[in-house]
């Protein structure tokens, strides 16, 4: 587009929902602003490109010799550190030659935005080539925090705390407990610590970071991590509720039968139950959730995608007529439109693993939550959720019953009078304001515009 000349952005998801979504929400923003967007995406979950038509995209293939490693059934059961290594082992050398033909082949290029897990080798990537680069961070400041403390962490102990010290707090980022530090259970935690510290350096290392936050949310997390880290901030959040160019979204049948099942709900009466788009539940843990969800006996919309269950299908481990027993009264489905759900009327209540996308998208509706974190950022997200904002309560994993879960969804739908719901909607409020005209978000998007726009390339 003429227009559109000299302002090209490239950018580079890493190909999770959690990670993808957000980037390409800022890609329509940056697309509103003025500016063409060409993704740059690996074959590995290649999204469909005729869902977002203002976009260019191009595929970074795998460089092993074969069948992408990812692609192999055995993937699912990887744990996710191990897959994060994969990918940026199948994929970075691509992307470096990837990005090499997009700069040398068409227009200029102001800047590239890649994922802050991708590390410091996009850095190297875009030096290359002549391009600066900004990095988005699709977590929040708070967990952020916790990753940039590990060496630290480390160094204290911290890690290989006893399990009787798990409740103890974690002096050096209150309001943290030694249980919310941002880990993965895994066979690799050497691993794990490398790819988290080379997110961190990369950051440092970049022109600046992006973050789907926004000030009245995070303004003291902000803070301590800008007085760390010297390069600009730009909190733009929440993403999604900016104006942008997206055409408008198609339903599909099921999210029309689900949005009919919705109007047919009282207000706020809905238990909305999703574990995003990675966490897995043992077979035990999902009829504990299945009975507790229709023991406390409120309408619920609960996502099972096909993998949430460790060891099966779908939802065959459900006991025999338990559907039919509930009747219209729950539904099951393999995935919604969360954002669609979150908006309508007749949710109540968020029962959520506490996925950054999803504390956002719930914090900007109004509806609190039942936070069940699973790991990474969640744990310390949840914590922010229950004690910091107090817009939602905490079910911990470990103590997930049917009785504890029916207790739980009932006395947060009841609001037993602590002021949660109010917290709820002042904070959609700040969401709302916070992206008005002068609006933080908004003065930090126009800073952002000014910077992208002042590089020489
Ligand atoms: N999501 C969705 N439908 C679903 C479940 C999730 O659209 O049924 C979206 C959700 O709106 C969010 C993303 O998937 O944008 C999940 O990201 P989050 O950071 O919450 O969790 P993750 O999947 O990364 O653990």
């Amino acid at each position: 587009m003429e227009e559109r000349k000299g302002r090209r952005i490239i950018m580079f998801p890493v190909p999770f929902p959690g990670h993808f979504n957000p980037m390409i929400q800022l890609a329509g923003i940056f697309h509103h602003r003025g500016f063409s967007v060409t993704i740059l995406h690996t074959s590995y979950n290649f999204p469909d490109p005729s869902r977002y038509p203002h976009f260019t995209f191009r595929t970074i293939s795998h460089t092993n010799e074969g069948e992408d490693p990812l692609s192999r059934p055995e993937t699912s059961g990887m744990d996710l550190v191990s897959l994060i290594r994969v990918l940026k082992q199948t994929y970075v050398e691509s992307f470096r030659e990837t990005l090499a033909a997009e700069v040398s082949g068409g227009d200029t290029v102001c800047c590239l935005v890649s994922d802050a897990i991708w590390g410091r080798n996009t850095e190297d990537a875009a030096k290359e080539v002549g391009v600066r680069r900004l990095v988005l961070r699709t977590g929040g400041a708070a967990s952020f925090r916790a990753f940039a403390a590990f060496p630290l962490l480390r160094d204290k102990g911290y890690f290989s705390t006893l399990d009787s010290r798990l409740d103890g707090p974690v002096i050096e980022l209150p309001p943290l407990k030694v249980k919310d530090l941002p880990v993965v259970e895994t066979n690799d935690p050497d691993e794990l610590y490398r790819i988290i510290t080379d997110m961190v350096e990369g950051v440092k290392s970049s022109s600046g970071v992006i973050w789907n936050t926004f000030e009245d949310l995070e303004r003291d997390q902000l803070m301590d991590c800008s007085s760390n880290f010297h390069v600009p901030f730009f909190p733009i959040g929440p993403f999604h509720k900016h104006s942008n160019d997206s055409p408008p979204k198609t339903k599909n049948k099921e999210d029309n039968e689900i949005t009919n099942w919705l109007d047919k709900q009282q207000p706020k009466s809905v238990v909305y139950a999703s574990f995003g788009s990675l966490a897995d539940v043992e077979e035990k843990e999902f009829l504990e959730i299945a009975c507790g969800l229709r023991n406390s006996e409120h309408p619920f919309l609960w996502v099972v995608r096909p993998g949430l269950v460790r060891g099966t299908e779908w939802l065959e481990s459900l006991p025999c007529g338990f559907m039919e027993n509930i009747g219209h009264k729950g539904r099951i489905v393999k995935w919604v439109n969360q954002l669609d759900v979150l908006a309508h009327p007749a949710v109540g209540l968020f029962w959520t693993h506490c996925g950054w996308n999803s504390t956002v998208e719930s914090i900007c509706e109004g509806v609190p939550m039942i936070c069940t974190p699973c790991f990474t950022d969640q744990r310390v997200n949840a914590r922010y959720i229950a004690d910091v904002w107090r817009v939602g309560k905490v079910l911990e994993r470990s103590m997930m019953d049917k009785g504890e879960i029916e207790q739980v969804v009932r006395s947060a739908m009841i609001d037993e009078g602590d002021g949660m719901r109010d917290r709820c909607l002042a904070f959609k409020e700040m969401a709302d304001n916070c992206l008005a005209k002068n609006g933080s978000s908004s003065n930090y998007l126009d800073k952002l515009v000014r910077h992208i726009l002042s590089f020489d390339s």
